[in-house]
């Protein structure tokens, strides 16, 4: 309990927001708001000490204001999430990202697969893998960015099949708040969204991805790039889809105004 009490007092804020309608309210979180009311109500040990964001009065503790949310506090109460039961009960655990707190350059995916549940770590497969190198090209590291996703739970799959879905936007509605946090806390100046489905589900944009490549979009004053996800390439391994990508990731070191050498900017160039 002593654990518990920081991410108990730190979850009302924001369950509370997406009860009251701040953002596509994820039929808000009720049962995990029931949940931690109830956890909250219960009498706190003797020994339990006040979290570090939590002015305390006498015995009445008062709820942090929104603002002093941390990263660390979010992802513990997201962890705990149970708005989807169908998700919860197939997924192995929610990934709810990784990388800088602090990040200039943020990317965004749709959903976990069966690697991310398995790992808990978002883009850790095949495309996880092609991503890393995007990154590494830009003169990144996975410990320089942050990566999440708009849903934070593998998309279920029927029983016996193998492989992954995509989210459906309801899905993505309900859990959309949990990614606009992070957004808030981490302060990125570049989101990248990768692949149509992420674009949809972080802006609601839904013309296809060769209409919204290659050109700036708006998430709240942050510009955003969109471009293929990771597993179209790995589809489609031509070297003009490649540049394709490239181009847009050079938009987005320049648009952060890192150095770009020449050999960055001849990547995937036809000799
Ligand atoms: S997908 Fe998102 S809203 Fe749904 S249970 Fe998982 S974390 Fe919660």
């Amino acid at each position: 309990m002593d654990r518990l009490q920081p991410a108990i007092e730190a979850a009302l804020p924001l369950l509370r927001e997406m009860r009251d309608g701040l953002g596509p309210q994820p039929a808000a979180s009720r049962a995990a708001l029931a949940r931690l009311a109830a956890l909250k109500a219960a009498p706190a040990p003797r020994s339990a000490a006040a979290p570090a964001a939590t002015a305390t009065s006498g015995t009445s503790p008062k709820i942090i204001p929104t603002q002093e949310w941390t990263l660390d506090t979010l992802r513990a109460t997201a962890l705990a999430c149970v708005e989807c039961p169908h998700l919860v009960r197939s997924r192995k655990q929610v990934v709810f990202g990784v990388g800088n707190p602090r990040a200039e350059l943020m990317f965004v995916g749709e959903a976990p697969g069966a690697d991310e549940d398995e790992q808990g770590e978002p883009f850790v497969g095949k495309a996880g893998q092609l991503l890393t190198k995007i990154i590494q090209t830009m003169g990144h590291s996975r410990d320089t960015v942050y990566i999440g996703n708009v849903l934070k739970c593998r998309p279920d799959m029927p029983a016996g099949s193998t492989g992954n879905r995509k989210p459906k936007p309801d899905e993505m509605a309900t859990c959309l708040p949990w990614l606009k946090k992070q957004i808030d806390l981490i302060g990125p100046k570049v989101l990248v969204a990768l692949g149509a489905t992420a674009v949809e589900g972080l802006l609601g944009e839904t013309r296809p991805m060769n209409q919204l490549r290659g050109r700036w979009l708006d998430y709240h004053g942050i510009p955003v790039m969109a471009t293929y996800h990771p597993a179209y390439l790995l589809r489609n391994q031509s070297l003009s889809e490649k540049r394709k990508v490239w181009e847009d990731m050079l938009l987005v070191l320049e648009k952060l105004g890192a150095p770009i050498s020449e050999k960055q900017r001849g990547f995937f160039l036809s000799k």
